[in-house]
């Protein structure tokens, strides 16, 4: 059996399409376009690239995009004023503050200085306290863009077991909430957990959120599953010439698609769903603080 691909990249255009043609209707409506803002400080890569990337998609679905790019020595002072600045500018719907920060700064101090109604990365301590209480609320974008994905397989997926691999606050945790909320039998496990290999062959829906190269084995994977790969790790690609690397998921792919029902790939899977997810809840944000109507029907 070769499983069927989820793909992202197909998901994540039909969210942006929704997403654009919602932002131009406030446009219409409203004469204004949400305002989406990002807080990059210091110079790490990976993070310049996702925040360039995060800017073309506003830009590209209609937004207005705003980055505040800072020295990696900047005082977690100076970061809080700026975070505290975008949170009171009214003309802002959404601030994400690009993570990690450098080690001098306190993550948690920053995300407080975040007004809650911005929070489109869904990071703060409100937010969380919303998903965990059921409450509608901005939600962390790749979880939700995990559930997203599995439900292109499965429309509905109450009842079945979903078993949550990392549990990580930006997504193993809130994975597993969001599936629960989908009426599913969520198990979470981690780093002490028995039997992995056991306890995830008996999962319906499949997430891997560890941060290990391909260490969910084909036989893991209970036939007829849904595999949801969150995992980005760059590995050593000797085949690509000497020194060269290349992305490869916490699911080793091939052995999986020989027995899931359908699996994400990496790249081209979960990543593009966090980012569609972003502007999602960029349009919720501006809805929920302008009181406008939501034609995104972001949940
Ligand atoms: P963290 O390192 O914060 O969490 C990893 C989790 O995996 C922890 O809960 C840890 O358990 C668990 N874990 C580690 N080793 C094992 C093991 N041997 N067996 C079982 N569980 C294990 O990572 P994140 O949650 O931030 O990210 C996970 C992966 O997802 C990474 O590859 C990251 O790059 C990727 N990612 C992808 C995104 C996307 O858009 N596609 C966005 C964010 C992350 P314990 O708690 O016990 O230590």
């Amino acid at each position: 059996m070769t499983a069927r691909l989820i793909d992202g990249a197909v998901i994540a255009a039909a969210v942006r399409a929704e997403v654009k043609a919602a932002v131009a209707a406030f446009g219409a409506a409203h004469g204004a376009a949400p305002g989406l803002a990002v807080v990059l400080v210091g110079d790490d890569p990976a993070s310049q690239v996702y925040v360039r990337s995060k800017e073309k998609d506003a830009i590209e679905t209609g937004m207005r995009s705003h980055t505040i790019r800072l020295g990696a020595d900047t005082p977690e002072a100076d970061v809080i004023a700026h975070v505290r600045a975008l949170s009171a500018d009214d003309a802002i719907d959404g601030v994400l503050v690009q993570l990690p920060l450098p080690k001098h700064i306190d993550e948690a101090r920053v995300l407080a200085a975040l007004d809650p109604a911005k929070d489109v990365d869904g990071l703060t301590e409100q937010s969380a306290g919303r998903l965990m209480l059921g409450k509608p609320g901005l939600r962390p974008c790749t979880p939700a863009g995990c559930v997203l994905m599995a439900k292109t397989v499965e429309p509905d997926l109450s009842g079945a077991r979903c078993v949550v691999v990392g549990r990580s606050i930006l997504v193993g945790k809130p994975a597993a909430l969001l599936f629960l909320q989908e009426n599913c039998t969520v198990s979470i496990a981690h780093s002490r957990t028995r039997d992995l290999p056991d306890l995830c062959r008996e999962a319906d829906l499949l997430v891997a959120a560890i941060g290990r190269p391909e260490m969910i084995r084909g036989d893991w994977v209970r036939p007829g599953a849904i595999v949801i790969d969150v995992g980005i790790n760059r590995v050593p690609a000797p085949d690509k010439g000497e020194g060269k690397t290349k992305i490869v998921g916490d699911v080793a792919f091939a052995e999986a698609m020989e027995v899931a029902r359908a699996v994400t790939p990496v790249p081209g899977g979960v990543g593009l769903m966090t980012r569609a997810c972003l502007l999602q809840n960029t349009v919720k944000a501006a809805c929920a603080r302008r009181g406008w109507n939501n034609p995104a029907g972001a949940a």
